[in-house]
Parts: structure tokens; sequence; C-alpha cells
């Protein structure tokens, strides 16, 4: 295996909650990754050899600013490309949002990623926003960019087989689960026999959050590296022997329910609403592959 990023959830807590969130993230979520623990995550990183960059993230990242521009300073001075995903709740005027970019641009970053969307705000108070952000990126020289969710909509365009099908962005895990597939069509259960998005047999990125968890997808983990070396998780890891992805190798999400004969409806929105659901059903039998509990919306809802 060779794991080419780490994507670290500085922290679960964000100022907003989106309802598309994968993690969950809330203003009622407290923690966030320790100096400390940031060393060692790039410790068995850099054992590893393999790891060209690292992304901050969360939750919301910029609400722990002084642990974030330590962990980018850090992330440099080991040679790692370093990479910031945020919602851009700082962004107000242009010479205030200059303030916040500027000790950022001295760092230097590959990317800067804006999440706007409508379900972050206000459609207007959010274009502004992109404007200052895209003006103060010029000025300053950072590769930011704007990443767009798009609502989950019915497409007008029928599907291969003439069936309506659903539009948009959003994946179907976390939060989203809880608040956006009201009224979406469904395909039956068993055609959902693969993971789409995931490398789960030579995973190429995974998500380290705060506590050590180590995400081939949110909350389905294998190991901690906070408890051991990163490099030691990943040479531990056996796709075929892990409790969930073992089945989701061998046939999707499909075989989560097949496998351990697990209660399920008629038909899900998308592979990983089923993967999600099964998953939440699992927790109590394999603790260790599935969490934590806030990735799974405990102590929120
Ligand atoms: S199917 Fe499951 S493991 Fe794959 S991307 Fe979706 S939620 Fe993640």
């Amino acid at each position: 295996m060779s794991l080419t990023g780490i994507h670290l959830l500085l922290t679960y807590k964000c100022n907003a909650e989106c309802d598309h969130c994968f993690v969950w993230g809330s203003p009622f979520l407290e923690g966030t990754m320790t100096l400390e623990g940031i060393q060692a995550v790039y410790n068995g990183a850099e054992e590893l050899g393999t790891v060209e960059h690292v992304y901050l993230e969360g939750g919301e990242p910029f609400l722990y600013y002084p642990v974030m521009l330590r962990a980018m300073e850090e992330a440099r001075a080991l040679g790692f490309e370093c990479g910031i995903v945020t919602n851009g709740y700082w962004i107000t005027a242009l010479d205030d949002t200059v303030e916040w970019l500027r000790p950022i641009a001295e760092i230097g970053v590959m990317d800067l990623s804006i999440s706007s969307d409508l379900f972050h705000g206000e459609e207007e108070p959010e274009r502004q926003k992109v404007k200052v952000v895209e003006e103060v990126a010029r000025q300053l020289g950072l590769p930011a960019g704007v990443i767009t969710i798009e609502e989950p909509c019915v497409e007008e365009t029928p599907g291969e087989k003439g069936e309506p099908i659903v539009g948009g962005s959003v994946r179907f895990r976390g939060r989203a689960v809880a608040k956006l597939v009201k009224g979406l069509p469904r395909r039956p259960w068993q055609e959902l026999n693969e993971c789409p998005y995931e490398r789960l047999d030579d995973p190429k990125r995974v998500h380290i959050d705060y506590l050590g968890y180590v995400h081939l997808c949110q909350g389905l983990t294998i190991g901690n590296a906070l408890e051991k070396p990163l490099a030691q998780v990943m040479s531990e890891y056996d796709p075929t022997s892990h409790p969930i992805v073992g089945p989701l190798l061998s046939g999707g999400p499909a075989a989560l329910v097949k496998r351990y004969s697990l209660p399920h409806e008629e038909g899900y929105v998308e592979a990983c609403h089923l993967c999600y659901v099964a998953r939440e059903m699992l927790r109590p039998q394999f603790p260790e592959a599935l969490g934590p509990g806030q990735m799974y919306g405990e102590g929120l809802e």
C-alpha cells in the first residue's frame, strides 16, 4: 500500500451544522488535535515514506487557527505539501480577510478550498464572500478554489433503465442520511453492490481525526494513529479480514446486509446511504472498526 495523502480532521467542531456534512460537524462538539498528536501523526507519515500531502480539515479548522498554522508549518518543514478545507466563515471585509490569509500565504499551501453553497448560508452573502476571497487570494498569490455542494435533486433525465436518478454532488453519509434522503428516488438494495468512491483495498489517502482514528471513509476505521505509529496501522491493515471492508470489497453495501443478516428497506438513494445505515447497525458488534460515536451523530440528535 502506498498512502500519499493524510487528511487531518483537526476537530469536529464547526460554527455551522450543514445538512450534507459527512462528519456531523457542529457547534456543540468540542475537542481538537493537540500539537503533540499532530507531530505523532506526521512522524508516522514520514516513516511511511510515501506521503506527499497533508490536508487540514474539520469540522472547521479555522476555529483553531493557531494550531492549524502550526500544523501547516510542521507539515511544510517535513516536506509535505499542504492544503486546507474551510467553510470560510471568517471571510468578512477585504482588509480583514487579508489578515486571516497572510500567514497562510507566508507558510505556503498548494490548495485553499472554500466550500460555499446554499447549505452554508444565504445566496447573496455567499457570493460576496466568494468574491472577497478570490480577490485576496489573487493579491497574496494563494491557490484558492471554491467547492460547491449542489442540493440533491431528482434529475429530469431518466436513468439507464428509465427510472429517475438523484442529481447533485451530495454523498449520503453522516448527517446527509438523517436530513436529505426524504422524498428522493431509491434503488433496490441488491443493486448497491460496490463501493463507488473509495479505494478500500489500496487506500491512497486516509482521514485522521483529533482522537487519532484512521478512517478509510468517514466512520470506517482501521486503527488509531495516536495509539500506535501510522506506519504500523497501515502495515497491519488487511482489507479482506476487516469485518466491514471485507464484505464491501466482495459485494458492496449489499454484502454487508447479506453477511450480517441485517434488516433493511427495499431501496436506498445510493450505495453510501445503505452503507452508512448498515454500519450504524453494526457499530455495537464492531466498535473498533466503526467509530467514533460522533461520526454517527452520537450525542447530537
Ligand atoms: S459505499 Fe461506504 S465505504 Fe464506500 S464511499 Fe460509500 S459510505 Fe464510504
